[in-house]
């Protein structure tokens, strides 16, 4: 796979990435707004109907490579879920992990609000049965500034600003963390669901799925 330079869009892509946003391989079908260098679609094997990923349309691996422009619309897009959500009585997290990924892309997934609280002890407990060293970190610390370029990591991001973070040092580090977190019984008990390539929708339910989240942006003041 060798980068090239797109440029009609200004975007370095990587031929072949599934992420890229002007790569034929991308699954369009799944893309529910596109800004302006950031675009968001529904989650392969979603968990929730509005479990989004959000990812930039260049080809990058890591928050730290991230121009400032698309961490500043990266982060008016979470006020804006983080807000739509709460009027839905839901409250949400974002995570990521540079590990194993072609392509940055951040989770959204949310939970009801009732179950909020549980979390982040879900997380850490999960953590500590994986030998994962997931550690809090201040809300007013931005994670580049804890990280180096090459640094492997899992991060997640609480609506409430709370932060966890992990090094990844074990080639073993399940990549299924995440979403392992949020099938637990406690959040959205979907064990089984553990694994996104068990989880299959019916296409019309998907393409609903989209249609509802296009409508959900398509308002959305980005
Ligand atoms: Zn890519």
């Amino acid at each position: 796979m060798n980068p090239s330079h797109d440029k009609k869009n200004n975007q370095t892509l990587q031929l072949n990435c599934w992420f890229c946003l002007g790569n034929k391989e991308i699954e369009k079908n799944l893309i529910v707004y596109v800004g302006k260098e950031v675009y968001i679609a529904l989650a392969k094997g979603n968990l929730t109907p509005y479990h989004v990923i959000i990812i930039p349309f260049a080809h990058l691996t890591s928050l730290i490579q991230l121009p400032e422009s698309v961490l500043e619309e990266i982060n008016k897009i979470k006020v804006y879920l983080i807000k739509i959500f709460k009027t839905l009585n839901l409250r949400c997290a974002f995570y990521e992990r540079n590990f194993k990924t072609p392509h940055f892309q951040i989770h959204c997934l949310q939970v009801p609000s009732k179950k909020y609280i549980e979390i982040k002890d879900i997380f850490l407990t999960k953590a500590k049965e994986n030998n994962i060293n997931l550690n809090q970190i201040p809300p007013y610390t931005h994670i580049c500034q804890i990280i180096s370029p090459k640094s492997k990591y899992f991060y997640v991001e609480f609506d409430d600003g709370e932060k966890l973070f992990a090094n990844i040092e074990d080639n073993d580090f399940p990549i299924n963390f995440g979403r392992e977190v949020f099938c637990h019984r406690d959040l959205l008990n979907q064990p089984e669901k553990a694994d996104w390539k068990s989880v299959i929708l019916p296409k019309d339910e998907e393409r609903e799925m989209v249609r509802d989240l296009r409508e959900m942006f398509a308002q959305a003041e980005i």
